[in-house]
């Protein structure tokens, strides 16, 4: 059977990209059916950037509340925090000797992540492509759903599974498929249409937060920046409108329409009349998750219980795959 396999960082309270993106894709993979889904929050990853440890470990608890809240059900997928499996550590170590250095070098994200003070960035940050493949291969999981920015790490998921699978001889790590489908693969800053939508972004105004409340969120979007036009009624008109096309993609991305659809019905519109129709439908499909997620938030214990249960039935995937690994690399057992 297909497995599919992604994770979100507890790095910071979760934004409509991570919504749009990845979690409302996650719960609908999780529904075809087609697929066994395990999804992860990936506080290795989170900690390549400092994280202050008690918050650290309230974003996890809060991301745990909203895979939840966005439809992942616990019983149907594998849900889990990623330093309680320890083969996906154990196996990006293996994966730091298959990687090579240019291949690490040319990744945009560290780039942008380590900003101008390259020295100073951890040698984490540089190394959380080969965690990230382990991630995914420690699975053998075929189908990964992300956004449109980790698609150069995926690319690198797939060179790592075909040099270690050449350097030694076998056919063990499959040649994962990204899955970056939808209207809104990559959500952009409100505030800067080049810029995409980030928990880490510095500025609340950037981004609109699950936890946002309503008048938060017709705020935000009433602030958006956009430009002076009205809307055009074909998705060519987007070309050179990067602020336009994001408004017109999250409201796609929302109503499970294609854009196309959208601008067939607000076509002509002033913003100043599509942003508070974008507001409405935005509150109507995010209040109901936030507020499950502080119903959830308020029982600590059956969070830790559900991610230590995930955390088992993950083990008895990675454990085998990585004792073969081992055997296949020539490590005495
Ligand atoms: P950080 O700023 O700490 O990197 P993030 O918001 O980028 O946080 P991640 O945990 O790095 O979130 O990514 C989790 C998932 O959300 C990934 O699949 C990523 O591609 C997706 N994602 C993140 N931002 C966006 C966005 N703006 N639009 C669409 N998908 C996104
Ligand atoms: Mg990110």
């Amino acid at each position: 059977q297909p497995r599919v396999f992604s994770g979100i960082q507890p790095s910071g309270g979760l934004t409509l990209g991570n919504y749009l993106g990845a979690l409302k894709r996650f719960a609908d993979m999780q529904n075809e059916g087609n697929f066994e889904t395990i999804y992860c929050m990936v506080d290795l990853h989170a900690i390549t950037v400092w994280q202050d440890p008690e918050t650290l470990k309230r974003n996890t608890r809060e991301l745990c509340a909203g895979f939840i809240a966005s439809g992942v059900d616990p019983e149907k997928s594998i849900l889990f925090n990623q330093s309680q499996v320890p083969e996906h550590a154990q196996l990006a170590w293996i994966f730091n000797t298959v990687a090579r250095m240019g291949w690490l070098n040319r990744m945009t994200q560290f780039k942008d992540k380590a900003g101008k003070n390259r020295e100073n960035a951890s040698v984490g940050l540089f190394a959380y492509p080969s965690l990230m493949a382990a991630d995914i291969l420690i699975y053998h999981a075929t189908h990964v759903p992300v956004g449109d920015d980790q698609k150069q790490h995926l690319e690198l998921t797939r060179d790592i599974a075909a040099k270690f699978n050449h350097d030694y001889g076998v056919d063990f790590f499959p040649i994962t498929e990204p899955v970056i489908e939808g209207a809104a693969t990559r959500v952009m800053s409100l505030r800067d249409g080049s810029k995409k939508m980030s928990k880490s972004d510095p500025s609340d105004m950037s981004r609109i937060n699950m936890t946002d409340d309503a008048d938060a969120i017709a705020g935000k979007l009433r602030k958006a920046r956009t430009d002076p036009d009205a809307l055009p009624s074909e998705v060519k008109g987007l070309d050179d409108r990067p602020e336009a096309r994001n408004l017109i993609n999250i409201y796609a991305a929302f109503a499970d329409m294609t854009p196309e659809q959208v601008l067939a019905d607000v076509g002509g519109k002033q913003f100043s009349e599509f942003k508070p129709m974008l507001a409405e439908l935005a509150v109507s499909k995010l209040s109901p998750i936030s507020s499950e997620m502080s119903r959830l938030m308020q029982d600590q214990d059956e969070i830790d219980k559900i991610l230590r249960r995930g955390a088992e039935r993950a083990r008895e995937i990675t454990e085998p795959i990585l004792a073969k690994t081992y055997d296949i690399v020539g490590m005495v057992r």
